[in-house]
């Protein structure tokens, strides 16, 4: 069986399972945010009563993180939603905008949007949220009602995203009737060249196989070249398994997955005993493929999917109106290092944005030094317009006063996030490039799309 199959099959109590079985998985985990949450809670209610409680307490995570940084009424409701429920249910993870368990959510947009407003228990992105508060561990299985919940299959999972449909019966029940799916493998060998990063190899991966090529099925990533990518390089090859259409991703367990669970759930006192899946020999797969991540280039998906796959040199030198880094996929620790590294030096020449993916990851560049100044300074004294509110922000546009949304149409924006569909980042009219933090960064630089290897002195 492949790593997606053995899983489920233990995750259904068999002993074997094979592509187009459907069976009954049991939730380790089920994760919701404030878009979803209300909804989901709505259907269980609906479903299983006003007072029915959730089937497992300590197995559901609630993390608001979409439209947090709004003045928008309504956003600022669905945390309050949250909170309610969490209130009601006894829920011990919930990591709220507020610290008043008993108080109300409202953004103070006379505050500006880059100075920190939230509370000492909020966690920003909740795929980023989820590894770092100890909730990912080898082996198990995890829904969440966001596509990119793939992203925890780095952690040797089996994790995907549902609708509030599903992710209802599972707030009530614990388990879900789920087609097994076929797996294709990428076998990673080699390692990658300065000024490419894993964000470079998914974009790669994406290219191959277009933005409908994994629809369905799981994406298993192995082979040599694995023990060469950090965690925070293996979330970014997960987190953008959907932009393929991929059910799943999934790592192959190593001692550095153990040295960050491990880490991560004694920090946090979260459940810490797991147990991974590991390799068969008998594997079958519906496609296989071997990179070479020392023959991988700087890589750019252009308008309009994910799948249109050019390098940053076959770009040509394409004018560009904004810079963003940032999301879950590109908004981590060493994506702003990475970032930061180009920059160090330089001033951009077009407006550049900076929203980190958590609270956490702000404080790391706030405390870290490179000389005389931190990466946070010295990204601001670049031009970078960085926030403190650590958050989806306008990954995903969001409301009209949401953090670097592109509200214009007619702009081109280079950008570390993960989608790139006609008005993820607000106009219609807008266009969206994505490329690695090193990439943006150079591209911030000259305006241009850019190979960031002209910059690597730094
Ligand atoms: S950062 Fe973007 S991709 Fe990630 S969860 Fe938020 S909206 Fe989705």
């Amino acid at each position: 069986m492949t790593l997606t199959e053995k899983l489920l099959a233990r995750a259904s109590g068999k002993a074997s399972v094979q592509a187009g079985d459907n069976i009954w998985v049991k939730a380790d985990v089920l994760m919701t945010h404030d878009v979803c949450g209300p909804g989901t809670i709505g259907v269980f209610k609906r479903e299983f009563g006003k007072t029915a409680k959730v089937w497992d307490k300590q197995r559901v995570v609630i993390i608001p993180d979409h439209y947090i940084f709004t003045a928008d009424s309504m956003s600022n409701r669905n945390v309050d939603i949250l909170r309610d429920f969490v209130r009601e249910q006894g829920l011990p993870y919930f990591y709220d905008v507020i610290d008043d368990p008993n108080g109300s959510w409202k953004f103070d947009a006379s505050k500006g949007n880059t100075k920190r407003q939230y509370g000492s228990q909020y966690a920003g992105v909740c795929h980023a949220a989820l590894p770092a508060k100890g909730h990912t561990r080898p082996g198990e299985v995890l829904f969440g009602t966001d596509s990119h919940t793939c992203m925890a299959g780095a952690f040797n999972e089996f994790a995907t995203g549902i609708g509030n449909t599903d992710a209802g019966f599972v707030m009530g029940t614990g388990k879900l009737l789920i087609k097994v799916p076929e797996t294709m493998r990428f076998r990673l060998e080699g390692k990658l060249q300065p000024g490419v990063m894993a964000k470079d190899i998914i974009l790669h991966v994406i290219g191959e196989i277009g933005f409908d090529g994994a629809t369905y099925r799981a994406m298993q990533f192995d082979g040599p070249g694995i023990a060469t990518l950090s965690m925070d390089d293996r979330m970014t090859i997960a987190n953008m398994a959907i932009e393929a259409g991929g059910k799943n991703a999934i790592f192959e367990f190593d001692a550095r997955t153990a040295e960050y669970v491990d880490a991560r759930t004694r920090l946090n006192g979260t459940k810490s005993t797991y147990e991974p899946v590991e390799v068969d020999r008998d594997q079958k797969f519906v496609y296989e493929t071997v990179i070479d991540l020392s023959k991988l280039e700087p890589t750019v998906a252009c308008h309009p999917d994910p799948g249109q796959r050019k390098t940053a040199k076959q770009m040509n030198g394409m004018k560009l109106d904004r810079a963003y880094v940032g999301s879950c996929t590109g908004g981590k620790t060493s994506d702003f290092v990475e970032f930061a590294r180009v920059l160090r030096g330089h001033k951009v020449s077009i407006d550049t944005f900076g929203v980190p993916a958590t609270p956490e990851i702000v404080h790391d560049l706030q405390t870290t030094r490179w000389g005389n100044e931190t990466i946070w300074q010295i990204l601001e004294n670049a031009g970078v317009r960085m926030t403190e509110n650590a958050g989806c922000s306008a990954c995903l546009g969001g409301p009209v006063d949401t953090f670097g949304r592109m509200n214009q149409g007619g702009l081109k924006c280079i950008s570390a996030t993960n989608r790139n569909f006609p008005g993820r980042m607000g106009s219609k009219e807008s266009e969206v490039y994505l490329a690695s933090p090193a990439t943006v960064a150079a591209s911030a630089i000259t305006g241009r799309v850019t190979d960031p290897r002209e910059y690597l002195t730094n």
